[in-house]
């Protein structure tokens, strides 16, 4: 069995979705398929939880108007069949009208409930997958929606691997009654209410990790994630036009790229994989034909040293120092449960003997946690950071890969913040202004991969 997933730019437009459909036909009958919102939806459904709490009417009428037409439009351009095609507006209207109510309830709640989010969330998939199924019925390929929304049964307090767990079996269960009725399911990549709410305990790219849950529920014998680009590339392709596809790649070195900006896959999505010792395949939906980049547990060592380079932009960082010489017993301990409690996860970190330099990404509650550090440290906050990462197996350990690291960043004229120590032996990663961010990234890639 192969678990197919096709992301937003796959289902965003009528070349793409004309291509997903050869896709899934040119698959051999026992598939299964994910699907992302339209491209470009999520953001509109998140921009509209906004309004509604800041009571913008004339704004949100706008958007839904907008998401409305745009898969309407869409629905009557690739399905011929005129009863499926009243079915798909039918359901299209429907969804969009209780979307509508579930804004107005965040409009008048005083907190943004995060099952409430994550029910505008969720829309997003609902509507690309009917329109999938709509459009392979018209090609002749019997299809069924799989709403995952209510696959997860309440009662769950912690997104933990028992949790997920049951998650798998419940999703395997579901796909393979339909899979025997020979039926492709066409499950929505939104995969039901998390504890903590999907954004918050998954993020964005939820998609990616809900195909992985299902591969690894029905041992699938793959796991296929269809973008818009030929692989995992050496860096992103937007910022180096000639990086390279990496044929072969390890699950870790593929989670590390993820987790430090490369957003060709979500970082999550690897680990169900992992465990279930399934391959995962990046493919290309507008160029089905090339080869991609294959992800497994175990990669033979490779002759660069560096895999891949990545980064992220929009890092603060925040310099906390003890206000005694030495940090004394317990210090980091109190330092980093303030982080935790306020539920902000760390990129990279690195201390001295008399400081810490933390750096986040996800700066809402950094005056809380300021006024907290304050009552016992000097802090100084320091925004419009990014992280630069170089991925690659045991880079860690390479002789004198931080002086030829260094030495090309200086050539540039890009002058080094920070360097993290404790990270895992597959990067080496460091902070630069998010202005020279790109410029580091091609120089270091002209650097190793040329
Ligand atoms: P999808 O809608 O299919 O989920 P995404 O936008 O999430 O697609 O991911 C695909 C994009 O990831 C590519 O268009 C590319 O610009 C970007 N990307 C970032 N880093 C890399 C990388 N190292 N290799 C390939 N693509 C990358
Ligand atoms: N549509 C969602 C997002 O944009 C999920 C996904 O693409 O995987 O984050
Ligand atoms: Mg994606």
């Amino acid at each position: 069995m192969i678990v197919q997933k096709f992301g937003g730019t796959s289902m965003g437009s009528q070349a793409g979705l004309a291509a997903v459909v050869d896709i899934i036909r040119s698959t051999r009958d026992d598939n299964a398929v994910v699907v992302s919102a339209m491209a470009g939806t999520t953001a509109k459904l998140l921009r509209l939880i906004d309004n509604a709490l800041a009571g913008k009417a004339v704004a949100l009428a706008r958007s839904i108007k907008q998401i409305k037409k745009q898969h309407i439009d869409t629905a009557r351009s690739q399905i011929h069949d005129v009863s499926e095609l009243q079915k798909v507006e039918l359901y299209i209207h429907e969804r969009l009208d209780r979307l509508q109510i579930f804004l107005s309830a965040i409009r008048t709640a005083d907190e943004l409930a995060p099952d409430l989010a994550d029910r505008v969330l969720a829309v997003g998939e609902r509507l690309s997958s009917r329109l999938l199924v709509g459009i392979l019925h018209t090609a002749g390929i019997a299809a069924e929606q799989v709403d995952l929304e209510t696959s997860i049964p309440s009662g769950y307090s912690l997104a933990d691997q028992r949790f997920y767990l049951t998650a798998e079996k419940n999703f395997a269960r579901i796909f393979r009654k339909i899979i025997k009725q020979k039926k492709v399911p066409v499950a929505t990549g939104y995969f039901g209410r998390v504890p903590g709410g999907m954004l918050a305990s998954v993020g964005r790219g939820y998609s990616d990790f809900c195909a992985a849950l299902i591969a690894a529920g029905l041992q699938a014998e793959r796991l296929e994630i269809w973008t818009d680009v030929s692989g995992i590339m050496t860096a992103d392709p937007r910022t180096v036009s000639h990086a390279k596809i990496i044929d072969h790649i390890s699950f870790e070195a593929a989670a590390e790229l993820a987790h430090f900006g490369a957003k060709v896959i979500h970082p999550q999505s690897i680990h169900p994989a992992t465990r279930a010792g399934i391959p995962v395949w990046i493919k290309n939906t507008f160029r089905a034909a090339d080869r991609g980049t294959e992800v497994t547990a175990i990669v033979k060592k490779l002759k660069n040293p560096v895999t891949a380079i990545t980064s992220k932009k929009g890092i603060t960082i925040v310099n906390i120092a003890s206000y005694r010489m030495l940090m004394q017993y317990g210090y980091l301990a109190r330092l980093f449960e303030i982080f935790a409690r306020h539920k902000i996860s760390i990129d990279v970190v690195s201390t001295s003997e008399v400081s810490v330099s933390v750096a986040i990404e996800d700066i809402k509650h950094v005056s809380k946690i300021t006024a907290e550090l304050k009552q016992f440290s000097k802090v100084c906050i320091k925004k419009n950071k990014a992280i630069v990462c170089l991925v690659g197996m045991g880079i860690k350990h390479m002789k004198g890969i931080a002086g030829e690291i260094f030495t090309t960043l200086g050539r540039a004229g890009i002058s080094v913040d920070q360097i993290s120590q404790g990270a895992s032996e597959l990067n080496v990663t460091f902070i630069v202004n998010e202005k020279d961010a790109d410029k580091a990234v091609l120089a270091l890639h002209t650097k190793f991969f040329t």
